[in-house]
């Protein structure tokens, strides 16, 4: 009988959730023994008319990773859609927008402009911008087109189920594709992590402030850290008590806070928001001048609670 198909495809992608898949290291050989890798760019030779080719349903999950802006993206998104009976978003570009998301606080032009021509390291004299169609002598070219916004995956396309975390948990992966070959029932939407924020599991959750004690916000090359103590304890922010806990506390076990990959936790929308009020609620001043200085103090508001969520968050974008 023949093996069910699996595909993987990257969109806006550094190539960590790649890495992720990697590292799911001998699982891999359980997953080939159940299925059939028919599409992989990132691994194997196989090429985009090889899907257009196949019927409509025919891959059993397609893993698709990174955000959507290109026209290119956009298309393989909804042809592999097409072709696939389930569709996982993986990694926090396709699950909430991820890093990339951020480029939304800024126009199109701003930041192919930043890119192209303003970067220390580029040298463009004649200011050439990246043009969908142009003429090199007798040839044309054809690049994808560059869209206004960054997406999550579930903005151009319906998604079954998510794996967060950049880069997402390998066990969570294999988790998931397991799930599905063996026929279990999940209901659709589930995202594969924990439905509690990351404090429930943190060995530093005994130190977590219960009432307003933080008088100032240190960054993190500005203290030696504690390891054992809570990061709001020392009056460095971490997302914690904002994001969905499942990665083992990798950071936190390194002595990092939590930057909020794994997104919001189940029933909330905003993360930056779901932070803002619990950062709000520990703050030890009610004057004014006091909680500007405090506020001050916080050099990229926008860029620390929305690390990772803004193309999915309330905002979605940078608001004039
Ligand atoms: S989620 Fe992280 S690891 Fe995966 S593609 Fe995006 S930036 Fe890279
Ligand atoms: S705020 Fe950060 S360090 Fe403190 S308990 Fe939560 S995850 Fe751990």
């Amino acid at each position: 009988m023949a093996k069910p198909k699996i595909a993987l495809y990257w969109c806006s992608s550094c190539g960590g959730c790649e890495e992720s898949v990697v590292d799911m290291a001998e699982d891999i050989i359980k997953i080939k023994e159940s299925a059939d890798i028919v599409f992989w760019p990132g691994a194997i030779d196989t090429k985009y008319k090889d899907v257009k080719e196949m019927k409509d349903g025919e891959i059993a999950v397609c893993l698709i990773n990174g955000s959507i802006r290109m026209d290119e993206q956009q298309y393989m998104a909804r042809l592999l859609r097409k072709k696939s009976q389930i569709v996982i978003a993986q990694g926090s570009c396709a699950h909430i927008g991820g890093i990339y998301g951020l480029a939304n606080f800024y126009t199109k032009e701003e930041c192919l402009n930043r890119a192209y021509k303003e970067v220390p390291s580029v040298r463009n004299p004649e200011g050439i911008l990246p043009q969908v169609k142009s003429k090199d002598d007798e040839r044309e070219l054809e690049l994808s087109g560059f869209h206004d916004l960054v997406k999550p995956l579930d903005q151009v396309i319906e998604v079954d189920y998510y794996i967060p975390g950049c880069p997402p948990n390998p066990k969570y992966i294999v988790e998931a594709i397991m799930c599905i070959l063996q026929n279990k029932s999940i209901p659709k939407g589930s995202v594969f992590a924990d439905r509690k924020a990351l404090c429930a599991t943190c060995s530093r959750s005994d130190t977590k402030p219960e009432k307003a004690v933080l008088k100032e916000i240190k960054r993190v090359h500005e203290w030696i850290w504690d390891p054992e103590k809570c990061f709001l304890a020392q009056n460095m922010i971490c997302l914690g008590p904002a994001t969905r806990g499942g990665c083992e506390e990798r950071c936190i076990k390194a002595n990092m806070p939590c930057r909020g990959c794994y997104g919001p936790t189940e029933n909330v929308v905003d993360q930056g928001g779901k932070f803002l009020s619990a950062l709000a609620s520990i703050i030890d001043s009610k004057d004014e001048d006091e909680l500007k200085k405090i506020a001050d103090s916080i050099l990229d508001m926008g860029g620390i609670f929305y690390r990772y969520s803004l193309p999915s968050s309330l905002l979605r974008k940078r608001i004039k």
